[in-house]
């Protein structure tokens, strides 16, 4: 049962990340942790985290969703867990994939105020609360979405911060290019959440453009274009000389995979937009306006600058788009951070 238990923490690591442009919300580990409800077991459990994030992918319908995780530092020590799940977390911190901080709580309210995004909680002012439900953890509406990040939020998530010590893994060097957590503020100072330290500004950062893979109706993943770089987006792209690739070959069907290539399209921002130029064997259609203005047919080489609510088809049912212009059109399938899960956690609560 030990194994199964790491199997699925693996699982939900991957789902956890402190970059705000990909995360659809944002939660106080240790307040979730302690949902004995959700499951009916034991008084705390990190395994319920999982659950929460599978609402939370269910109530967003994105299925690679990912959550904003904030671990108050007590939760390291505490004796209601196992030293597995301690030593877990504490590894999670380690790598950057959650806050590690004094004061989760306060923490979460900030980041989602700076952020724009919703909280999933209980007690804090919340956008959605979890509740054990019939196919598993449900999350119901409380409060309204926030409309975006603060105007504080936008000025500090438009530079790039260093933390003083070198090995943080939320503002070291190692985070630069690939999305940084917002930083804490302190008397209105930029501080390291997990060192308490000022932060130094670093300069601006290029501007970014989230968006979605659709495929068969459903969002699968979320990713950013940034000024620095293009994204090659195909079957399986090779991410040779440090390029970004996102590899769809999982999600598709074998009458896709055969029609859409290893490098189908590279998609790229500008002080223009979005831009998005074919790479492929078999051509990519941009559905304009969605489909409410026409099609144009892009073939290799060409290169087509994007209107906010137009749509890349790369072969039927495989599409990207801005997120907001892009959701799933059916509920998600049964993909669940908990399929590793020993069959005890799925004991309902009522
Ligand atoms: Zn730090």
């Amino acid at each position: 049962m030990r194994f199964e238990v790491s199997h699925v923490l693996d699982a939900i690591e991957r789902r956890l990340g402190t970059d705000p442009a990909l995360a659809a919300g944002v939660l106080d580990v240790a307040e979730l942790i302690y949902c004995a409800d959700l499951d009916g077991g034991r008084p705390a459990n990190l395994v319920r985290l999982g659950m929460v994030v599978d609402g939370l992918a269910r109530q967003v319908g994105e299925e690679h969703v990912s959550a904003y995780c904030v671990v108050d530092k007590s939760l390291l020590s505490n004796q209601d867990l196992t030293s597995n799940e301690r030593m877990v977390m504490r590894r999670w911190g380690d790598d950057g994939v959650v806050e590690v901080v004094v004061g989760a709580a306060a923490r979460v309210i900030e980041v989602s105020e700076l952020t724009g995004l919703p909280i999933v909680s209980r007690v804090l002012p919340a956008v959605w609360s979890p509740l054990p439900g019939a196919g598993g953890t449900v999350l119901q509406p409380r409060g309204p979405v926030p409309t975006g990040p603060s105007p504080v939020g936008r000025q500090l998530t438009a530079r790039w911060w260093h933390c003083p010590d070198p090995d943080c893994a939320n503002f070291g060097p190692a985070r630069r290019g690939s999305g940084q957590p917002v930083p804490r503020l302190r008397n209105g100072q930029p501080i390291c959440p997990r060192h308490d330290a000022p932060l130094g500004d670093s300069g601006p950062r290029p501007p970014q453009q989230v968006l979605a893979v659709r495929v068969d109706g459903v969002i699968r993943t979320r990713f950013v274009v940034t000024a620095a770089g293009p994204v090659v987006v195909g079957r399986a792209p090779d991410g040779g000389q440090g390029q970004v690739g996102i590899q769809l070959g999982p999600w598709l069907s074998e009458d896709a995979r055969a029609k859409v290539s290893r490098a189908h399209v590279s998609v790229a921002l500008s002080p223009q937009g979005v831009s998005v130029t074919d790479l492929s064997m078999n051509g990519t259609l941009v559905r304009l306006g969605g489909a409410a203005d026409g099609e144009l047919q892009l073939s290799r080489g060409a290169t087509r600058q994007l209107g906010v609510s137009d749509i890349v088809e790369l072969f039927p049912g495989v599409e990207i788009g801005r997120i907001g212009a892009l959701a799933s059109s059916r509920p998600l399938d049964s993909a669940s951070v908990m399929s590793d899960a020993p069959t005890m956690t799925f004991r309902p609560g009522y």
